[in-house]
């Protein structure tokens, strides 16, 4: 294999580990993301939970008033009752009576209905608090692992960095520079392996004559298809 392309292939597989360790990096701060993602959410419902509460306290307290109203009436009605004569009076005057009556039961329970919901919110605001305590502390645990994690990741990145800026001194500037283009817009891969006549990058063939050429070994070639750098390395199952 030519010399430089076996420079650039070395290069190849430092910047592949370097992108590894970058992907292990964010992997780890997504984990952490998401829990913190997790626990805004709960802290979103207990507020939203609350807010639920304070309606229903309001709608409580206003059929409070309206029950007092109601009891009000109908005790008019019950006084009103002893002064009426004839019995179409007494007959509309009962009918208002009992028409309060079942208004008064009706509100009644519908706020027994509203302090069961309130208390059963409140049980669960309750339990979300207790979570979400625990949640904060378990994600400032995590926080702190996950930072003491990433400053050893980026100790083995400086490393494999320090390694790459030596390798890369060994290619000439014009091709590192179409090597580092190739890795930008190729999926971080500018030079790849061809493997019975098939570029490992684009997994197309390429043509017979421009393989021979390439097992010759002379001179580097670009895939026609991908353009990145080919050279040929026999599979180790071959070797
Ligand atoms: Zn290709």
């Amino acid at each position: 294999m030519n010399e430089e392309i076996v420079e650039l292939a070395l290069l190849q597989k430092i910047d592949h580990q370097i992108d590894g360790i970058d992907g292990e990096i964010q992997a780890e701060q997504n984990a952490l993301d998401g829990k913190s993602g997790d626990l805004a959410e709960r802290e979103a419902s207990i507020v939203t939970l609350t807010e639920r509460i304070d309606i229903l306290e309001k709608e409580r307290r206003t059929l409070e008033v309206e029950v007092t109203d109601e009891m009000v009436h109908v005790k008019d009605r019950q006084a009103k009752m002893m002064q009426v004569q004839t019995g179409r009076e007494q007959t509309a005057i009962l009918k208002e009576i009992e028409d309060g009556k079942k208004g008064v039961k009706e509100k009644e329970e519908k706020t027994v209905a509203i302090m069961e919901e309130v208390e059963q919110l409140t049980a669960d605001i309750e339990e979300n608090k207790n979570l979400f305590k625990g949640e904060t502390e378990l994600l400032q645990e995590e926080t702190e692992k996950v930072k003491n994690a990433i400053a050893a990741i980026n100790k083995r990145k400086k490393t494999q960095s320090n390694k790459r800026v030596r390798q890369a001194k060994k290619i000439k500037p014009q091709i590192l520079r179409k090597y580092d283009t190739l890795r930008q817009h190729r999926n971080g891969l500018g030079v790849v392996n061809v493997l019975d006549g098939v570029c490992q990058g684009c997994f197309m063939a390429i043509p017979p004559q421009q393989y021979n050429l390439l097992l010759r070994g002379d001179k580097p070639l670009d895939c026609p298809t991908c353009q990145r750098i080919m050279y040929h390395e026999a599979a180790e199952a071959e070797a």
